[in-house]
């Protein structure tokens, strides 16, 4: 069965690109455009992954991040920030705000499906309580 992933981002370029790599590898994508109904499809979709950008128009990424972990159905989807932002600590910032990863925006479309990959394998380990 293909996996859903969700993918909150308001770049249409990059939502485009995201969805032909994920498309193309017989993944599933669901997309929103900002945070609250992003946070909302997660609710209904229960998505087997999250692709969440940081620089969303209202409520950022890690305010997104923080809001779907505090959804019990949601508390051991990977979710995976995906930013431009280069700054010393933002990964560190993600990872606190509830992200399991980090894509580094320009996303290059050679590393981008192992990179997202990586996560079914990594992180689908039942260790994580709540
Ligand atoms: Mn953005």
């Amino acid at each position: 069965m293909s996996k859903n992933i969700l993918v909150i981002e308001d770049n249409e370029q990059n939502l485009y690109l995201v969805r032909f790599i994920l498309e193309k590898n017989e993944y599933k994508v669901f997309a929103s455009l900002n945070g609250k109904s992003g946070i909302e499809l997660a609710a209904s979709l229960k998505p087997d992954l999250i692709l969440l950008d940081i620089q969303l128009p209202e409520m950022d990424g890690y305010e997104v991040a923080y809001n779907l972990r505090k959804n019990p159905d949601l508390a051991n989807t990977p979710i995976i920030a995906v930013t431009s932002y280069a700054m010393p600590g933002d990964k560190e910032k993600a990872m606190e705000a509830g992200c399991n990863g980090y894509i580094e925006k320009p996303i290059n479309p050679d590393t981008f499906l192992s990179k997202v990959e990586e996560h079914f394998i990594t992180i689908n380990h039942p260790e994580k309580t709540i």
